[in-house]
Order: structure tokens, then C-alpha cells, then sequence
């Protein structure tokens, strides 16, 4: 399965969105952020810094300003991930940033304008283009996912029951990494399929948008590409290649403190929080390479990433950043979340010959259709020239016919014959009534049995074409190089698109060198160190120690912004837990006045921990292999019975009651019972007048706590004739009961 073995580091690319026209009225003029698109360097500027500290500097994959166009962010940096997707590879692209710095508009952009398509619809373009432009003996099934993960659970934007449907697991497969069980997953034929299932997924996030309150930036989304290819290998026999992309939409990384949410909006925020912090805690943990842990567990968002961070994945982090000096704090962060990304490595590798290749089984489904219409054919032909040609048919199926015309040929074949048939039938029948010497009742009989015929062929004319339609729409789902897209663009055009491949190619590998050359500059300083007098010596020592020095301030200065950093974050972390705890001691205060103790306890013995889930779960009362020893044993007292029995179910049975209720410890209790929250009332009106019975808030103190009683406890406070009634009937019923 693997091929290639080398690993590569994340790529990570910077890009800067435009002042905003609130920004440019309100805030001061200018951003803070510089770029050096030659050597891909950020230079950021600290707005609240005196003017001579040192600004920071960041080095990238590339760079792109506010300037840049959407097509050259495409062909430079995500172009060759593509390709690679195509031939085989895992491909995962992530944008990362604040809200509003324009996640979205670089992962999708304006689908309708297109200079701003985005990295998907450009994506969809490459990926059939590419299909259209390959050679014919390549076989394609591209398939697509959509999903979103929020609040911690993952579900289907493709469901069509997409708000209330439960969410969906994930699993581990050793051949596919982690997938999400029972995802729904469409095949697409063409763009404008795709782009289909896209506006689907799309339209049911914007659902949840205007439900819950811009619901799209609090919920990660992912777009997944499946592109299986198949083609005739050296050894003659068909290879299948499995090439999966991951686009990756996150929500903000915006921080609570600032967006100033509340409750449920905190909530949803801290999980947010939670899954990109996990996301950070990989990164540093792969970034680190000492660690041994790399925690993928702690998120959905993490566990579904966990091939494109350090695995069998080629990934593409775009970070976005905004110019603006009010989220100065922001965009360095984003900075160093992106810088730390950079030293990840992955081994990505062609994914051949996977067991799971859906394209494998649908090869095989045309093949064994393909063989029953050819037997059908040869079945018709043998009928019709009234001679057997045994292996015919058999051979006629290795005779590899072009799948389309094939089709057309055989439903024509078919036709011909059935009209034949039928003539004949008619001729047959025509000539029975003629016929003079045949008595009326002979002739009934004939004529019937060639209705019957007509019937019979009728049918199995049916039949065959169902047949043919199913083959043709197994077949029209598989496309097939250079032949199932039309191929609107001209030579021109594709000569167009080569250059500026090469010219992006070219680019990149100038900044390489750029890049290259500052870093080797910094070397050779130590290594020209001859002077020829002491003058030089003194001037070049002082320069290089200058150049030290400031490197010192830059490293000092990212020293007290990683404090500043922590202690920020663990501030938010204190709110969130300060939030959390005041809601579980909320719940715990109703645990301990509403539910009884007994029932509690039952309920606590009864829960265990999935960790798989991250749910708790109830053990179920009977645990399963002990059941069935337990129904072997039949007690003593059950003498001639299932079970135990009381008298009086005896003595009911015996009298030849309902056989209903011969179960004896059922009982009939009334359901007019008085609520138990006006005993409660009352408690709490006695409380008020009683000093030692107040109320606390907390829930630990539980003697200056109203334990929570059931009806049957207060019966005292109680006096309405019907529950004494049926709490007589209680009481005479359990002796029984337990006899
Ligand atoms: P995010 O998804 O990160 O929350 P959006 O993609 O929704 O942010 O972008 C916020 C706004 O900024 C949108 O109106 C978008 O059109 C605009 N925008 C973002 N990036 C750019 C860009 N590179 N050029 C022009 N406009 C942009
Ligand atoms: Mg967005």
C-alpha cells in the first residue's frame, strides 16, 4: 500500500484580508501588518509598543496581501496539493483565524464571480478538468461528504433530516484512519453535481444560522472529496487508487472575553475554544516532536484531523489574518499558531489498492450486469437463429465492447428481436383463426397459449431493459478519462493554464531560494571572522554583537508575549470553569431536593463512563450472561409454577380470573394522587415561619437543605381521602407481594 515514504512538513501559508470600512472610519489609520510577499515574511507591528521595540518578524510558505486574488493563492499554494490528491494522496486544507478575517472567503469566496471562487469551487474546476483530461484507459468515481461539527457532535449536512437526526460516530479503520460511521456520501459526475451537493450542505448550515444565531462561524465545517481512480498496471490488472481531500472551514478563534457572550453563547464557545485548543495542544505536541502524546483524543475536530497533523496526509494551513490594530493580540496569536504548525512533519503516502475501494465494487456490479444482458442476448439469438452456440455468450463477454455503444447496441438488439417475435406471434395466431379444420375449442386453447406467449416475452423484454437501465446507471457513475465532461476548454486555454502553473511554480521556488540564502547569510557572518586590522575587528564584533542584541530583545519580547499569551488564556479558562461549576451546583441542587436519595443512589451505581462515546451510559439492569444462569434456577417455592405465586394469585387461577394478572404482584394503584409539589409548599411556608429550616444556596450543607420526600413520606401533610385509599391498597398489596 505505501509508496512513497518520505515525509514533508505542513504548509503554511499567511494571508492578510483588507481593511473593512468600519475599520478604515473607526479605527486608526493604517494596519499593523507588513508583508514581504519575495521572501514570504509577516512583519507585525505592535500598536500599543513603544516605537523602538523591535518588530516581529515570521517566515511562511507564502504570503498574501491584501491585494492578492484568489487564483493565485489556488495555483501557488493549493494547486499541487490537488494533483497530489489525484495521484493518490491524503490532502487536507485547513483556514484558521479569527472571525471575520476570511476563513470563508478563502475556502468558498463568491461562487458566482469568478475571480473571487474560492479554494472549493476552484478545487471542484481541477478535479474534473483533470478527469476530462486524462487517458481513456483511467476509470474515475469521485465521491462527496459534507459535515459540520458543533457543540463537540458531528452531523450530516446531507442528511435530509439533518437538525434532528443524532449525531454520528466516529471510527478507526486500519485501511482509511478515522471516518465518521453512517456519513451520507454522493457520487458526483460533473461541476455542477458537486457544486449541488455543496449549495445542499450549505443551505443546511444557513438553516442553523438563522435558528441559533450565526450558527456557521460556531461550527467547524468539513467538505470531503474522495477521488478513486483505476488503471491498467504494468502486470495488465486494474489498480485502484483512493486520493481523499479534506476542506476544512474552523469557526473563529475568536477569544469570550472580547465577543462579551454569555451562557449559552459561552458554552459554545468554550467548546469551540475546547476543540481549537486541543487543535493548538496537537500542534505543539507534533510541533515539539519530544512529547510521545500527541492528545487527538481530547476533540472530535482533533480525532478527524488526526492524518492531515502528522500522519498519512499532504496539508495546507491557510491562516487569515486582519489588519487592524484592535486585534493586534489576535493576529499574533494566529501568527504563532501558524508558526508552530510549520515544524510538523506528515508521511504522506499513495493510498493503492485499499480494501475498501468503492470503485472495486462497482466494477464488479457492471461486470456481472454486463454478463447477465449478454446472456440474455445470446439467450435471444439462440432462440431466434434456433441453433446453440454454447460458449457464445461466454465469449461475447470478454469481447470488450466500448460501454456505451454496447448498451445501445444490445437495447436495439433486443427491440429488433421482440418485434419479430411479436410478428410472428401475430402471423401464428391469425393463422390459427383461419384456420377451418380446427374445432372452437382447439382454437381457444391455441390462441390462449400464444397470448400467453406475448405475455412471457412482454415481460421479459421488461426485465431486460430494467437491466440495461441499471447498467447504464452504474456505468454513467464511474467517468471515464478524457471522454465524460466536455472539454470546453481550447488548446489556448490550456496552454494559458500551463503557463501560469509554471510561472506559480516558479515563484514558490524563487522564495525557497530567497529564503535559503537569508538563513545561510546569517551563517557565513561567524565564518568571515579575518581581519586585517583591529579597527575591522572592533567594527564587524560590534555588528555582529548589535545583531545579537536584537535578537535578544525579539527573543525577550516572545518570552513575555507567550506569558502574556498563558495567562490570557488561563484567564478564560477560569471564567469557563467558574461558569461550569455555578451550573453544576445548580444541578446538584436539584438533584438533592427533587430526587430521592434512594433513587439517586440507584441511578449513580447504575452509570458508567464510555470513554468511546464520551458519554455516560446505563448498565443495563441484568447484566447479559448472567441472565440466562439466572433463569435457569427456579426457586423452591415455585413448585408446579414459573415462579414463586402468591395464595391469592392461586386461589384467583384456581377460580379462573383473568388470566391477565395472574402475575400477582401487580397492583392497582390510583393515579389521584395529590402532587407532591404542594407538600413541598407547604414545607417552604413552614420554613419561612421557622428559622432553622432556611433555605441554602448550597447544596454541600445538606442539613439546612429541604430533602426532597416522596409523596408517601408527607402522607401526613395529605388528606384527601383517595390517596389514603390507595396507599391502603399499597400496604395490604405488599405483604402479598412479598410472600
Ligand atoms: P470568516 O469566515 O473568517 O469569519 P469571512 O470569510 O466571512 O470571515 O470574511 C469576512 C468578510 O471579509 C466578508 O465580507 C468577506 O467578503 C471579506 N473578506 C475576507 N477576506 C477578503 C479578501 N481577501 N478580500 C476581500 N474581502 C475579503
Ligand atoms: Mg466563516
Amino acid at each position: 500500500m505505501s509508496k512513497n515514504k518520505s515525509s514533508e512538513s505542513v504548509k503554511v501559508v499567511v494571508r492578510c484580508r483588507p481593511l473593512s470600512r468600519k475599520e478604515e472610519s473607526s479605527g486608526p489609520p493604517g494596519g499593523i501588518i507588513q508583508m514581504d510577499l519575495r521572501l514570504g515574511q509577516v512583519i507585525l507591528r505592535n500598536p500599543r509598543a513603544p516605537a523602538s521595540e523591535p518588530q516581529k518578524t515570521f517566515t511562511f510558505d507564502a504570503v498574501y496581501d491584501a491585494n492578492s486574488k484568489q487564483r493565485d493563492l489556488y495555483d501557488e499554494s493549493v494547486r499541487p496539493l490537488i494533483d497530489s490528491v489525484l495521484a493518490g494522496f491524503n490532502g487536507t486544507i485547513f483556514a484558521y483565524g479569527q472571525t471575520g478575517t476570511g476563513k470563508t472567503y478563502t475556502m468558498q469566496g463568491a461562487w458566482l464571480d469568478p475571480e473571487k471562487r474560492g479554494v472549493i469551487p476552484n478545487a471542484f474546476d481541477h478535479i474534473f478538468t483533470h478527469i476530462s483530461r486524462s487517458q481513456s484507459d483511467k476509470q474515475y468515481l469521485v465521491r462527496a461528504s459534507y459535515l459540520e461539527i458543533y457543540l463537540e457532535e458531528i452531523r450530516d449536512l446531507l442528511d435530509p433530516n439533518h437538525g434532528s437526526a443524532r449525531a454520528l460516530e466516529l471510527r478507526e479503520s486500519p485501511d482509511s484512519g478515522v471516518y465518521v460511521r453512517d456519513l451520507t456520501s454522493c457520487v458526483c459526475k460533473s461541476i455542477k453535481e458537486i457544486e449541488e451537493v455543496m449549495n445542499v450542505g450549505n443551505q443546511a448550515r444557513a438553516v442553523g444560522a438563522t435558528d441559533m444565531n450565526e450558527h456557521s462561524s460556531r461550527s467547524h465545517a468539513l467538505f470531503l472529496i474522495t477521488v478513486e481512480c483505476s488503471q491498467p498496471g504494468p502486470d495488465g490488472r486494474k489498480h485502484i487508487r483512493v486520493g481523499r481531500l479534506n476542506l476544512v472551514d474552523l469557526a473563529g478563534s475568536e477569544r469570550q472575553a472580547k465577543t462579551g457572550v454569555q451562557g449559552e453563547r459561552l458554552k459554545e464557545a468554550a467548546k469551540i475554544n475546547l476543540s481549537l485548543s486541543a487543535l493548538g495542544n496537537v500542534i505543539s505536541a507534533l510541533a515539539d516532536g519530544r512529547s510521545g502524546h500527541v492528545p487527538y483524543r481530547d476533540s472530535k475536530l482533533t480525532r478527524l484531523l488526526q492524518d492531515s497533523l502528522g500522519g498519512n496526509a499532504k496539508t495546507v494551513m491557510v491562516a487569515t489574518l486582519g489588519p487592524s490594530a484592535q486585534h493586534y493580540d489576535e493576529t499574533l496569536t494566529t501568527l504563532r499558531y501558524a508558526n508552530r504548525a510549520k515544524n510538523i512533519q506528515n508521511q504522506p503516502r499513495v493510498n493503492e489498492d485499499p480494501k475498501d475501494a468503492l470503485l472495486r465494487e462497482f466494477q464488479r456490479e457492471i461486470a456481472r450486469l454486463r454478463a447477465q444482458l449478454n446472456h440474455r442476448k445470446w439467450r435471444s439469438k439462440q432462440k431466434r437463429e434456433g441453433q446453440v452456440d454454447a460458449e457464445g455468450w461466454e465469449r461475447d463477454e470478454d469481447g470488450e465492447m466500448e460501454g456505451e455503444d454496447e448498451g445501445v447496441e444490445m437495447e436495439k438488439e433486443a427491440k429488433e428481436y421482440v418485434e419479430l417475435e411479436e410478428q410472428r406471434l401475430e402471423r401464428e395466431k391469425e393463422a390459427i383463426r383461419e384456420d377451418q379444420f380446427l374445432l372452437a375449442e382447439e382454437k381457444q386453447r391455441l390462441l390462449g397459449e400464444k397470448e400467453r406467449m406475448m405475455g412471457d416475452l412482454r415481460k421479459e423484454q421488461e426485465a431486460t431493459e430494467q437491466l440495461t437501465a441499471k447498467y447504464k446507471a452504474m456505468e454513467s457513475k464511474l467517468l471515464v478519462g478524457g471522454k465524460n465532461i466536455m472539454d470546453h476548454t481550447n488548446e489556448q486555454q490550456k496552454m494559458l493554464e500551463m503557463k501560469r502553473q509554471e510561472i506559480a511554480e516558479q515563484t514558490r521556488s524563487e522564495r525557497e531560494i530567497q529564503q535559503q540564502m537569508l538563513v545561510q547569510d546569517e551563517e557565513t557572518v561567524e565564518l568571515r571572522e579575518t581581519f586585517t586590522s583591529l579597527q575591522q575587528e572592533v567594527e564587524a564584533k560590534t555588528k555582529k554583537l548589535k545583531k545579537l542584541y536584537a535578537k535578544l530583545q525579539c527573543i525577550k519580547a516572545e518570552i513575555q508575549d507567550v506569558n502574556d499569551e498563558h495567562v490570557r488564556s488561563r484567564q478564560e479558562l477560569e471564567q469557563t470553569q467558574n461558569e461550569l461549576t455555578r451550573e453544576l451546583k445548580f444541578k446538584y441542587l436539584i438533584i438533592e431536593n427533587f430526587i430521592p436519595p434512594e433513587e439517586k443512589n440507584k441511578i449513580m451505581s447504575r452509570l458508567t463512563f464510555d470513554p468511546e462515546e464520551d458519554q455516560w451510559k446505563f448498565q443495563p439492569l441484568v447484566p447479559a450472561e448472567s441472565k440466562s444462569s439466572q433463569m435457569k434456577k427456579r426457586p423452591a417455592s415455585a413448585v408446579g409454577y414459573k415462579r414463586p405465586i402468591s395464595q391469592y394469585a392461586r386461589v384467583a387461577i384456581a377460580m379462573g380470573a383473568n388470566s391477565r394478572y395472574r402475575a400477582e404482584n401487580i397492583m392497582f394503584l390510583e393515579l389521584d394522587m395529590t402532587p407532591p409539589n404542594t407538600a413541598s409548599l407547604d414545607c417552604s411556608t413552614e420554613a419561612e415561619s421557622n428559622q432553622s429550616h432556611s433555605v441554602d444556596s448550597s447544596p454541600t450543607k445538606d442539613r439546612g437543605v429541604h430533602k426532597s420526600r416522596s409523596w408517601c413520606q408527607t402522607q401526613k401533610s395529605l388528606s384527601t381521602s383517595s390517596s389514603n385509599v390507595s396507599l391502603s391498597a399499597c400496604h395490604t398489596a405488599t405483604p402479598m407481594a412479598a410472600k
